[in-house]
């Protein structure tokens, strides 16, 4: 994956919106977005192009902080540095951040260099009263990174940008693991690792520009569509700083001493430590490949034939599921494709992948091309290209005026009919006309599947942020009221908060709370996320 989505210089990352700066759609590619959306909902307003602004010709709020001179060559204040951590990646970041408005930007950026500068930082931000936001690669789509959201309750904002503590420092290749700091992104990680003929193996969709610190901060989910699709699985053991002091769980296989201090901190999102360090379980790069594309005729067929993969302990590395919208252009009769692979390192697979086939033929699937043992062709080829575009187009949108969204969730088998049907009816009725709603299933599991809906939804004139709420509001709800949970991956950053609320257990909430005023006493670790 690394090597197909990276150009040898592809320049910036992009202050606005997902990625390089020179990947972005622009000129007749936008033009030629603009009049596919409007040739799909005729009904809908013209798409109207917002150009992109210079950082240093905006307004920013003015800096009210003076970081101690001890700490003043880690600390930024220009405007571009400011910019580019007011706000993560989700529609409404990129919206606010083209529209100009960058009245969350941090007062101070700061980029610590060592695990030390780190203590200092949070020592300086407990001791002043400011926010301390960790910043991995900003790419959070849940608000996780926009310390602005509480500007007015902390005397500044510091948005601590962590990827200056990166690299892989050891690795233990007889365990199969590696020590790697908290800011590295997925590209050098995989770099670091592949002399030793060792793979994490996490490929989030966000792989190119986000940190293992903000995978483990966010329990991200990655390339395995079962059995290891979290994080989680690969975490040995982690070491984080905290404003009241250092931690570092041991390095254990598995361990059954009492509740997990790991389970603790992955998903704390930066509120409870900083993640300078963890030890992740490895694999070896995998030699043997097989994928198959099944065709179904209806999406129901589909959920049938991935649910009894799933329920066969087969356990296939891909099992991804795309309703006619999201396989356009992949079949040529419109139908739902079902993308199946298997790989390993060691033996081949061609076994398993006609076991899982068969499987999905029973359940009246159709797989024109039969096994394929390279993953780069084919339907999965085609469907992996266009994977790793859709956030630059989801931005094209934005520039256009429109709205797209995803959200995603995961539901027990039993309740994934429902859920569907509560999505499509909940999103279909707030706008006019009605948005286009596309469903997948990005990991199975033998309980459930994680459905993944993407939505694109004409908007009114400068009502844009609007139009964008009412479609999260009434998805966010339909999920929570149909059993579903309000991510599978995402996170809860601040913008899943109200739902996250009525999800988990109120005991639970009052737990987490006291273990953050044990670890945090001054409150400033990312506050407003998950608890208080
Ligand atoms: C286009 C796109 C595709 C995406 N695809 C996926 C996907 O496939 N799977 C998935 O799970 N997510 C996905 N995401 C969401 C996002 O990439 C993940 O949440 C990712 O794990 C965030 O990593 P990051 O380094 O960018 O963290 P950031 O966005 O910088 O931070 C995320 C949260 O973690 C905290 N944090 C960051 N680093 C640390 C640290 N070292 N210690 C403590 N706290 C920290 C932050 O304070 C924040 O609360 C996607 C996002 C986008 C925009």
């Amino acid at each position: 994956v690394s090597d197909a989505t990276r150009s040898p210089d592809p320049g910036a990352r992009s202050w606005w919106g997902w990625g390089w700066e020179s990947e972005a759609v622009s000129g007749d590619a936008l033009a030629g977005v603009g009049a596919l959306l409007a040739a799909r909902f005729p009904r809908g307003p013209s798409p109207s192009e917002v150009s992109v602004p210079d950082p240093e010709q905006l307004d920013l709020p003015a800096v009210r902080v003076a970081p101690p001179s001890s700490l003043i060559g880690l600390c930024a204040t220009d405007a571009r540095s400011r910019a580019s951590h007011t706000y993560g990646k989700s529609f409404r970041d990129v919206v606010r951040a083209l529209a100009g408005d960058l009245a969350a930007a941090p007062d101070v950026v700061a980029r610590p260099e060592r695990e030390q500068d780190l203590v200092d930082l949070l020592d300086w931000c407990s001791g002043s009263r400011l926010a301390a936001i960790p910043f991995g690669g900003g790419s959070s789509v849940v608000g996780g990174v926009e310390g602005g959201a509480v500007r007015d309750r902390f005397e500044g904002v510091v948005s601590i940008d962590l990827t200056g503590l990166s690299g892989v420092v050891e690795i233990d290749s007889l365990s199969r693991a590696a020590r790697i700091r908290g800011g590295t992104y997925g590209p050098a990680l995989e770099d670091g690792l592949r002399a030793a003929g060792l793979t994490l193996r996490h490929y989030p969709q966000s792989f190119e520009h986000s940190t293992l610190g903000g995978w483990i901060a966010t329990r991200s989910g990655g390339h395995f569509a079962t059995n290891h699709t979290h994080i989680d699985d690969f975490v040995e053991s982690l070491r984080l700083v905290t404003p009241a002091g250092t931690i570092e769980t041991r390095r254990l296989p598995g361990s059954g001493a009492g509740p997990s201090p790991d389970r603790l901190f992955l998903g704390s999102e930066g509120t409870l430590g900083v993640v300078t360090e963890a030890w992740v379980r490895l694999q070896q790069r995998p030699r043997h490949r097989a994928t198959a594309a099944v065709r179904f005729t209806t999406f129901d067929a589909g959920v049938r034939a991935a649910r009894a993969v799933v329920q066969s302990g087969l356990f296939p590395s891909n099992c991804r599921l795309l309703d006619p919208n999201e396989a356009a252009g992949m079949d040529e009769k419109g139908r739902s494709v079902l993308l199946l692979g298997f790989e390993s390192p060691s033996f081949a697979v061609d076994g398993l992948a006609a076991t899982a086939l068969e499987c999905c033929l029973d359940h009246g699937g159709e797989a024109p091309a039969g096994i394929e043992t390279s993953s780069a062709r084919g339907a999965a080829g085609t469907w992996r290209g266009s994977f790793f575009k859709a956030p630059y187009l989801r931005d094209a949108v934005a520039r256009l005026g429109w709205v797209a969204e995803t959200f995603e969730t995961s539901v027990t088998w039993s309740g994934f009919d429902a859920l569907r049907a509560a999505v499509d009816v909940a999103v279909a009725g707030v706008l006019d006309p009605g948005p286009a709603v596309s469903c997948r299933f990005t990991h199975v599991y033998p309980d459930g599947p994680a459905p993944y809906f993407t939505v694109v939804a004409p908007s009114r004139a400068g009502r844009q942020l609007e139009d964008w709420q009412a479609v999260k509001d009434a998805a966010s709800e339909a999920i929570l009221s149909a059993g579903g949970t309000i991510t599978h991956h995402h996170a809860i950053g601040r913008d899943h908060r109200p739902w996250f609320d009525r999800q988990r257990p109120d005991l639970f909430a009052v737990s987490l709370a006291a273990v953050k005023d044990r670890l945090d006493p001054a409150g400033v670790l990312n506050p407003g996320v998950l608890v208080g």
